[in-house]
């Protein structure tokens, strides 16, 4: 049996942008160097992300930042699900 999810939408109260983003801070980022090229522009594998902590989650569009009632930034995903429910109009989908 298969767990129902239920998707929330987010909408940004600034521009009505459905796109969300979450912008991470220290994040390593690893590339495998596929081909060492004698001229120094090597070719890379896909990079590998690691670590990171989220600073903040904002509108893709406009920067629109979420924050909590102490005007603090959201950082975590349980503060975003509460905010996006309480903020945003929800027609609830199931997935
Ligand atoms: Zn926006």
């Amino acid at each position: 049996m298969s767990k129902k999810r239920t998707a929330l939408k987010f909408k940004c109260p600034n521009c009505d942008s459905e796109q969300l983003e979450s912008i991470e801070t220290n994040v390593v980022l690893s590339s495998e160097i596929a081909t060492l090229n004698e001229d120094g522009d090597f070719d890379y594998e896909s990079p590998l992300m690691d670590g990171g902590e989220i600073d903040r989650f904002q509108c893709f569009k406009c920067s629109y930042v979420l924050r909590d009632s102490d005007g603090k930034n959201l950082t975590n995903n349980e503060e975003v699900v509460e905010w996006v429910k309480k903020n945003c109009k929800q027609n609830l989908i199931e997935t």
